[in-house]
């Protein structure tokens, strides 16, 4: 039987029960994928940045009293490319959103996103706000939500070792980032500016519609002055 050395999903030779202890048959990607998500899952670098008060808890979770750097993650980067998780932490104006997508472009693969507290998760107390995104994930790919506002340091952590979780579940042969096509291709949409009420893609419709209306007010007052 032919097995390909990267599907993991392939099935397994048949080995002779004589042989059964003699014999180990893997895969280049079940042999590889331990090791590499191990090296992964204990060496996340968060990206340096904190959007409001859950931004307080982030930093006290890579204080001593919690300490992150358990779990390899101390390292907060000043710079997305040298970062592989972004800790969306508080609430997302419509202004900020182009910065943050940026920020996540600047990130190489593979990157992940947790979206921490009600805020980055649904906007929280401010989603009725002319001015607040209503779920971070609407802009970005989020890998782990973490509910609260704020969570506690204790749910940070928790939600890192999600992360790490979902990362002990991921495979070098089927990693998206291996693969010839943009994961990320349509998957991000360009961030829109502008209040909820008014869709600045239909800038165009919308001033054909306002000069429609304009030009009828001038008929209906025009025929109001000839009677
Ligand atoms: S979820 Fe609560 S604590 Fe976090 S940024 Fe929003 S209002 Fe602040």
């Amino acid at each position: 039987m032919t097995v390909s050395p990267t599907d993991p999903g392939a099935a397994s030779p048949e080995v002779p029960d004589e042989l059964q202890n003699n014999v180990a048959i893997t895969t280049i990607a079940k042999l590889l994928d331990p090791i590499y998500n191990w090296s992964r899952r204990n060496s996340l670098w968060p990206l340096g940045f904190g959007l409001a008060c859950c931004a307080i808890e982030m930093i006290c979770t890579a204080a001593s009293r919690f300490d992150l750097a358990r779990f390899g993650m101390e390292v907060f980067r000043a710079t997305p490319r040298q970062a592989d998780v972004m800790i969306i932490s508080g609430t997302v104006t419509k202004k900020m959103v182009p910065t943050i997508v940026r920020l996540f472009n600047q990130m190489a693969e593979p990157r992940y996103v947790i979206s921490m507290g009600a805020c980055a998760s649904g906007g929280g107390p401010f989603k009725e706000g002319y001015s607040v995104v209503d779920g971070i994930d609407k802009f970005l790919p989020v890998d782990v939500y973490i509910p609260g506002c704020p969570p506690t340091p204790q749910a940070l952590v928790n939600g890192l070792i999600a992360l790490q979780e979902k990362i002990d579940h991921q495979s070098i042969a089927t990693a998206s980032w291996y693969s010839k096509e943009d994961p990320m291709a349509d998957v991000i949409p360009v961030p829109v500016l502008g209040p909820d009420l008014v869709d600045v893609r239909q800038i165009d419709l919308i001033k054909a519609e306002a000069a429609k209306a304009q030009a009828e007010i001038t008929e209906a007052e025009v025929a109001e002055t000839a009677v």
